[in-house]
C-alpha cells in the first residue's frame, strides 16, 4: 500500500485549489446548489455511491470496502456566512455579502481529498465510509438534523462519527481533541412586553414597557449569577432590546431577544423555564404582560471518551506528540452535536492560525483567513482515523 504521507503529498495542491475555488464561490445555508454539484460530481468521478441532493442541498457518499465491517461517518459542513469579505487575496469571495468566514470551504475541500485517497485504497478496506457533506450549519435548525432524518446514518448503519473544525484559536500544525462537552447548547428567546403607552409627563397613566424591559434584563442576569453553580458553565445574554420611538413618549411595547448557552442538558431545561418565569413575573409585578417564545437551538457537542482518545492517538501519529494540544470548551454552538447524539465519535480541531503571516482574524470576521498548510493535516487525520477504525475488530 502507498504510504499515507505520499498520498497526502500528491493531493496537497488539489486540496488548496479546491478550498480556493469554494472560497471564491460561497453560498448561504440551504442555497449551496453549485457547491453541492461540485461535490457530487467529484464523488461520482471517484466511483463513490452518491446521493444528492439530500436535505435540500446536502450530498451523501458511500464507499464500500472489499469486505463487510463497521461503518464510519465523516462530516463536512458546506455553507458560508452573510459577511462581505475584506481580504485582498486572489481567491477573495466573488459574491458580494457572502463569505466563507468560518472555514467550511476548508472542511469541504479536506473531505473531498480524504474521499479521493480512501477511494483509491478501497480494495484494502473493510466496512463502509459515509461522507456527509452537510448544508447549513450556521443557522438553526441547520442541516444535520435534516440529513439524519433522511437516513444518512441508517443504511449502512453508522457505528462512529467524526468531524473536524479548522480553528483560528490554535496554531497551524496542531490538532486538538477534547473529551466530554466541548461546545454549548445554544438556544434563543424572544420576550414581547406589552404595557400602556402615553405622554412622558404622565407616567401614572401608563405602564412603561421601557422600564419593564430594563427590570427584566437585570433580573435575567441575576439567574446565572445567583442560581447556577459557579463551576458549571452557563450564559444568558440579551443581545437585542427595542422600545420606544421618541424621548417624550412612553412606549406601548418592548422587545428583548437573547440567547442561553449551557453544557448540561438538565441545566438547559432549568434555564429555559427560568427565563420565562422571571420575565413574565417581573412584567406582571410591574402591571405589564410578557409573552416568551423559546427557540431550542443545537444541543451541546459531547465527545465520547473512547473515540476521543482514539482520535488523539491518531493525531500523535499524524502531527507528532508535541503538536497535539488541548483546547478550551467554547460556548459556541455546532450541529455536529446531532450526529454525536446518534453514535459515539469525536469532533476535533485542526489549527490554522499563523501570527507571522498575519492570519490571526477569528471565525466570522470579514478578514478571516486560514493558513492552508492545515488542509493536508485535516486530510491526513480523516484518512488515518478511518483506516485505523475500520481495521479494528
Ligand atoms: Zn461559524
Ligand atoms: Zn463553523
Amino acid at each position: 500500500m502507498v504510504s499515507t504521507r505520499a498520498d497526502i503529498r500528491t493531493i496537497a495542491e488539489q486540496v488548496v485549489r479546491d478550498r480556493r475555488h469554494l472560497h471564491m464561490h460561497p453560498e448561504l445555508g440551504f442555497q449551496e446548489h453549485q457547491t453541492s454539484r461540485f461535490i457530487a460530481d467529484r464523488l461520482r468521478a471517484l466511483g463513490i455511491d452518491t446521493r444528492a441532493p439530500i436535505a435540500e442541498t446536502g450530498v451523501m457518499g458511500i464507499l464500500r470496502g472489499r469486505a463487510p465491517g463497521k461503518t464510519v461517518l465523516l462530516r463536512a459542513d458546506i455553507d458560508a456566512l452573510p459577511i462581505d469579505e475584506e481580504n485582498d487575496v486572489p481567491y477573495r469571495s466573488t459574491v458580494p455579502g457572502v463569505m466563507h468566514a468560518c472555514g467550511h470551504d476548508g472542511h469541504t475541500a479536506i473531505l473531498l481529498s480524504a474521499a479521493e485517497i480512501l477511494a483509491s485504497r478501497r480494495d484494502a478496506l473493510r466496512g463502509a465510509i459515509v461522507f456527509a457533506f452537510q448544508p447549513c450549519e450556521e443557522r438553526p435548525p441547520g442541516g444535520a438534523q435534516a440529513m439524519i432524518a433522511q437516513g444518512v446514518m441508517d443504511d449502512p448503519k453508522v457505528d462512529a462519527v467524526f468531524g473536524l473544525h479548522l480553528s483560528q484559536e490554535l496554531p497551524v500544525g496542531t490538532v486538538a481533541a477534547r473529551p466530554g462537552p466541548i461546545m454549548a447548547a445554544a438556544d434563543m428567546f424572544r420576550l414581547e412586553i406589552a404595557g400602556r403607552g402615553g405622554h412622558a409627563a404622565r407616567p401614572h397613566e401608563c405602564v412603561d414597557t421601557a422600564l419593564v424591559a430594563a427590570q427584566v434584563m437585570v433580573a435575567l442576569h441575576a439567574v446565572v449569577a445567583r442560581e447556577v453553580n459557579p463551576l458549571e458553565p452557563a450564559v444568558i445574554t440579551v443581545g437585542q432590546i427595542q422600545a420606544g420611538t421618541a424621548p417624550n413618549v412612553i412606549p406601548d411595547s418592548a422587545l428583548l431577544r437573547g440567547t442561553v448557552r449551557t453544557f448540561d442538558p438538565d441545566l438547559r431545561q432549568v434555564l429555559a423555564r427560568r427565563v420565562e418565569e422571571v420575565a413574565t413575573s417581573v412584567a406582571t409585578a410591574m402591571r405589564a404582560t410578557c409573552r416568551c417564545t423559546y427557540e431550542w437551538g443545537y444541543p451541546a457537542v459531547i465527545n465520547e471518551e473512547t473515540q476521543t482518545a482514539f482520535v488523539a492517538n491518531i493525531a500523535r501519529q499524524a502531527v507528532g506528540e508535541t503538536q497535539v494540544v488541548t483546547r478550551d470548551q467554547s460556548m459556541g454552538g455546532e450541529d455536529f452535536a446531532y450526529f454525536l447524539q446518534r453514535a459515539p465519535g469525536c469532533f476535533f480541531n485542526v489549527g490554522t492560525r499563523n501570527d507571522s503571516r498575519g492570519l490571526v482574524w477569528g471565525h466570522h470576521h470579514p478578514r478571516f483567513d486560514i493558513d492552508e498548510a492545515a488542509l493536508p493535516v485535516g486530510v491526513e487525520m480523516f484518512v488515518r482515523l478511518t483506516e485505523a477504525y475500520l481495521a479494528r475488530d
